[in-house]
């Protein structure tokens, strides 16, 4: 399987990275190996001293597609949850400025973050709430209403490039209020207000 993850689809977390809106969805991909296994806390790798959280709404593929139309695209999800796409700022910075791809910071081992799943593919038009909270205080909060790219946008493009195949894990980008975290601190994930993800970081 692979995780394939959208970059800047929310105008207000775009403009908090002074990032341009896109014209066009920015792709990029976590090796499996990125996934932390349930019940594991998160571990602060000691090559970083900014690793930042950005909850995401997830979508999982559960049929083989390529040229994914857009108006069959939500018939190719199976699930959806919420997920954190941990990313080190710091090095992010370091590669962007030398123009290098920025894998290494997002794609590092336990930086995808994967919620409970919710099985069904999504209702055209119908928008989710997505929250994150740092130690029970709200410090994301974002609705797929706010896309700048919808699912079946999303999907549509990506399968233009990379064969969607079952069980490929979608991170849908993050909305503002990307921040810091440290040792100690507990991180809850929630889709429509239902807690679906909750881990510690170590
Ligand atoms: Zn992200």
């Amino acid at each position: 399987m692979k995780i394939i993850c959208i970059g800047r689809n929310y105008a207000n977390h775009a403009r908090e990275l002074g990032n341009q809106i896109p014209d066009d969805p920015v792709v990029f991909c976590k090796p499996d190996s990125s996934i932390l296994q349930p019940r594991n806390p998160f571990v602060i790798p000691p090559w970083s001293q900014e690793i930042h959280h950005e909850i995401e709404f997830l979508v999982r593929i559960g049929r083989v597609g390529k040229y994914i139309d857009q108006k069959h695209a939500l018939s190719y999800i199976d699930a959806i949850t919420v997920g954190i796409d941990f990313t080190a700022r710091d090095l992010q910075n370091e590669l962007k400025e030398k123009g290098f791809p920025w894998e290494k910071s997002k794609g590092f081992d336990g930086s995808a973050v994967i919620g409970k799943w919710i099985l069904g593919n999504p209702k055209k038009n119908k928008n989710y709430q997505i929250t994150l909270l740092k130690n029970k205080v709200i410090a994301q909060n974002g609705n797929t209403s706010q896309f700048i790219f919808s699912m079946e946008e999303i999907i549509s493009h990506v399968s233009k490039f990379f064969t969607l195949k079952k069980g490929d894990i979608i991170f849908t980008g993050t909305p503002s209020g990307v921040g810091p975290i440290t040792a100690g601190d507990q991180l809850e994930g929630r889709l429509d207000g239902e807690s679906l993800l909750s881990l510690n970081i170590r």
